[in-house]
């Protein structure tokens, strides 16, 4: 493992995630930032660059919810619709303390992008509540999520808008969702109206392949750089932040491939092996003790330890923010493989590049948890049940296809791949709204 000495005895510079919140640029200007880039080297129609800059729909509902001992506690839930012109609103619902309005527009725009990116009919959209889920009891949680989509009412709708579970929510939560949504619509309309959400149980109608879907698809990106760098990932090492619902399943995923994870951080600390962490038995940990810290076969190490552990591969897989000018300068790997939304802001990006470390970006990496999500769709649409090889070869297939499509746009704008991810985004969006036009 090797450390930046300098970085470690400057006592001035406090790169703890917890001091990052207070440094942290707003999410939605780096959305903006990184749009404008784009924009700017593609010449995007000016008017379509208006359209696309704003967001349709920001949906902010305030709502009481009766607590166990008979209190009654208000809340706020978001739901941001970005744009729709390629099909329904899509994007999930993530229940955090520290969310706010300007985080969920960015990470809706993100999702419009992603959806371009892999070619599937749908917008972008996402959606949350201001709460800390640890503070509340399953009863209560099922309160505050019923009554948040009662709230929402026919702004959500699985022609029209569907969420999906994002950081702190899970199939369970879905499960809820869809059947208050379903309640509020005629008997005789119900059957027909599953797909209003994504990332449902198995037998509330999901899909097979949806639970390991976005951690699938990191993994299939990583292979398809490997190839391309004739880089084997067999008894390569990994770093990996986040070890939730797409943490987890990227570094179980990447087990088959040999791959070595040495160290891993959430939000109850790190955890460090030379000899490596067996996901599988990780995640069994994490189950039953609720994160890495204290785990018995690895070491524990700081933040900044963490950020410097020498590996091939960094799968940041938890919040926004955590490559900055503060963070960068620590990392000590070949690739950046962005598992969570937002996770490298402008300064990051530029500090990486000038590193020679490279970076498969957010929209383009993590996309394959929204394809499963089509996949869902599909299958409730027309009452299908497809098999877990069909799922995943289907999904290896898009995203293959959008991962060659940036690599042209690396090639012919000789930029980089966040904004050439951008551009094959872009470059759709704008040729739909040439062909229909604005309305009147
Ligand atoms: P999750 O709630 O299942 O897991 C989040 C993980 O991040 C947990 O391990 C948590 O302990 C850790 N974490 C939170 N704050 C942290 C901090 N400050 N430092 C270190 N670790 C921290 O959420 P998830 O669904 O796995 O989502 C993770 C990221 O991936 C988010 O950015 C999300 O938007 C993105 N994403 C999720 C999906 C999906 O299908 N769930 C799809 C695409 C992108």
């Amino acid at each position: 493992m090797s450390l930046r000495r300098d970085i470690l005895e400057n006592p001035a510079l406090d790169v703890s995630p917890k001091n990052t919140v207070s440094m942290k640029v707003n999410p939605y200007e780096n959305a903006r930032r990184q749009f404008n880039k784009a924009a700017d080297l593609m010449e995007l129609d000016q008017d379509i660059r208006k359209i696309l800059s704003m967001t349709n729909n920001e949906i902010i509902v305030h709502f009481p919810v009766k607590m166990d001992d008979g209190r009654v506690e208000m809340f706020t839930g978001y739901r941001v619709q970005h744009n729709n012109i390629l099909g329904p609103y899509k994007g999930g619902l993530r229940y955090h303390p520290s969310i706010k309005i300007d985080e969920v527009k960015a990470l809706a725009t993100w999702m419009t992008w992603k959806a371009a990116i892999v070619r599937i009919p749908f917008g972008g959209a996402k959606g949350g509540i201001q709460i800390d889920p640890a503070r509340y009891s399953p009863a209560e949680l099922e309160r505050i999520t019923r009554r948040f989509t009662y709230a929402l009412g026919n702004n959500i709708g699985p022609e029209y808008d569907i969420p999906a579970p994002d950081v702190n929510t899970n199939s369970q939560i879905m499960a809820w969702l869809l059947d208050t949504y379903l309640t509020t619509v005629s008997p005789n309309e119900r059957q027909r109206c599953i797909h209003v959400v994504t990332g449902k149980p198995l037998e509330a109608g999901g899909s097979v392949g949806r639970d390991k879907a976005t951690g699938q698809g990191i993994v299939f990106m990583i292979e398809k750089w490997a190839k391309e760098h004739h880089f084997s990932l067999n008894e390569a090492t990994c770093i990996l932040q986040g070890f939730g619902k797409v943490g987890s399943w990227a570094a179980r995923v990447l087990k088959e491939y040999g791959v070595k994870l040495i160290s891993v951080e959430d939000d109850t600390g790190a955890i460090y092996s030379y000899t490596g962490i067996d996901p599988d038995i990780l995640a069994c940990y994490v189950t039953s003790h609720g994160g890495v810290a204290g785990y018995p076969d690895a070491a524990a190490i700081d933040h900044i330890t963490f950020l410097s552990t020498e590996a091939d591969i960094f799968i940041p897989a938890a919040m926004e923010n955590q490559i900055t000018l503060e963070t960068a300068p620590l990392l000590n790997v070949q690739l950046v493989a962005e598992g969570a939304n937002g996770p490298t802001d402008a300064q990051g990006d530029r500090i990486l590049e000038e590193k020679g470390i490279e970076i498969i970006p957010d929209v383009l990496c993590n996309a394959g948890g929204v394809v499963v999500s089509y996949f869902e769709w599909l299958q409730n649409k027309r009452s299908e049940f497809w098999d877990l090889s069909k799922v995943d070869a289907k999904l290896q297939q898009i995203l293959i296809q959008a991962y060659e499509a940036v690599q042209l746009k690396v090639e012919e704008y000789k930029t980089d791949w966040r904004t050439a991810a951008y551009i094959v985004a872009l470059s759709r969006l704008e040729k739909v709204y040439k062909e229909r036009g604005i309305f009147p």
